[in-house]
C-alpha cells in the first residue's frame, strides 16, 4: 500500500494560531518508525494541476486562490491567512488524493497523509478548506474512465457540506456523512445521506449506525469506487469535535469501513481530515490506527 506525504503539508502559520500543524510531519515519522509502512511506500505528494482544481473549482475561485486576491471575508472563512506556501499546500494535498486514488485502482487501497478538506464549495473555502481534494479526486477518475459510481464515506466529525453540494445533483457520487448535529457547519448543506449525532454520543451508538448506513449506502448506490474521509475528530479528547469516540472505537470504525470494502473488492482512497485534540499524539495515533487497518488487508481488487 502507498502514502503520499509532502513536506508542503505543514504550513507555517503565525504566532498563536490554533491549528495542530505538527500532527502531519508526526504521523509520517510514526508509521515509518513503527514499521506500518516502510519508508519507501511513502511518496511525495505531487500537486494537483491547474486543469485538475477546475474539474470542481471555478476558474475565478482557482484563480483568486492562486494570485492571492481572495477578499478578506472569504480568506477569513477559511482560516488560513494567504501565502504562496498555503497555496502550495493546498495543491499538494489535493495531489495526494488524486496519486491515492491512482494508486488504490492497481492496489486496493491508499492513503493520503492529509487531505479531507470536505468543506470546499465549488466557489469558495472554508473551516481550513481551500481546494476539495476528494470532489476533485472523484471526478478525475470518471473522466479517465477508471470509476463511474463512487461513494464517499465521510467519517470526520463535521458535515462534508461542500462535498455535498458541489455533488447535489450528480448522481453518480453519493455523499454519506456521519456528524456532530450541533458542530460546525452550523447551516447544514444535504448529503445523499446524513446522519447527525447529538453532543456526547460514544462508540455503540456510532459503530452501530454506521455498520447500517454503510451497508445500505454500498447496497443502494453500488460504487465502484470509495473514498473514506477518516477523521480523527469524533475522539473524545478533541477540543472541536463534541462526540466520546475512543481510540479504540475510532479503530473499530476504520476496520468496518475498509473490511467491507475489501471484501466487496471495492478500491478505496483514503483521506486523514480532521484532529484537533490538544495531545497530538492522541491525534497521530489515530490516524496511525487507520494506515494500519489499512495497510494489513490484502491487496486483491475485483
Ligand atoms: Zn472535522
Amino acid at each position: 500500500m502507498l502514502a503520499y506525504y509532502s513536506d508542503h503539508f505543514v504550513l507555517p502559520l503565525p504566532e498563536g494560531h490554533k491549528f495542530p500543524m505538527a500532527k502531519y510531519a508526526r504521523l509520517r515519522e510514526r508509521i515509518i518508525d513503527t514499521g506500518i509502512l516502510p519508508a519507501a511506500r511513502v511518496q511525495e505528494a505531487p500537486a494537483a494541476s491547474w486543469d485538475d482544481l477546475r474539474l470542481v473549482h471555478t476558474p475565478e475561485y482557482v484563480d483568486a486562490v492562486a494570485t492571492g486576491t481572495l477578499p478578506p471575508d472569504a480568506q477569513r472563512r477559511i482560516g488560513f491567512p494567504w501565502s504562496a506556501a498555503m497555496v502550495e499546500r493546498s495543491r499538494r494535498s489535493v495531489g495526494a488524493t488524486l496519486a491515492a486514488a491512482a494508486a488504490a485502482m492497481e492496489d486496493g487501497r491508499a492513503v493520503n497523509l492529509a487531505g479531507g478538506t470536505h468543506h470546499s464549495f465549488a466557489d469558495r473555502g472554508e473551516g481550513y478548506c481551500i481546494f476539495n481534494d476528494v470532489a476533485v479526486a472523484a471526478r478525475a477518475l470518471q473522466r479517465d474512465g477508471a470509476a463511474q459510481r463512487i461513494a464517499v464515506v465521510d467519517c470526520d466529525v463535521h458535515q462534508g457540506n461542500g462535498t455535498a453540494s458541489i455533488f447535489q445533483d450528480d448522481p453518480s457520487v453519493f455523499t454519506f456523512s456521519m456528524h456532530g448535529a450541533q458542530n460546525f457547519p452550523f447551516r447544514k448543506e444535504v448529503s445523499d445521506l446524513d446522519v447527525p449525532f447529538e453532543d456526547g454520543a460514544g462508540d455503540v451508538e456510532y459503530l452501530t449506525l454506521l455498520q447500517r448506513h454503510l451497508e445500505d449506502v454500498l447496497t443502494r448506490h453500488q460504487p465502484d469506487f470509495v473514498f473514506y474521509l477518516a477523521g480523527a475528530d469524533p475522539y473524545e479528547g478533541d477540543r472541536l469535535g463534541r462526540l466520546k469516540l475512543t481510540i479504540d472505537g475510532l479503530r473499530r470504525r476504520d476496520e468496518i469501513v475498509l473490511h467491507r470494502c475489501a471484501a466487496l473488492g471495492l478500491p478505496v482512497a483514503i483521506s486523514m481530515s480532521g484532529g484537533y485534540a490538544p495531545d497530538i499524539d492522541a491525534i497521530v495515533t489515530i490516524h496511525a490506527n487507520t494506515i494500519a487497518v489499512a495497510a494489513a488487508l490484502p491487496t486483491t481488487v475485483r
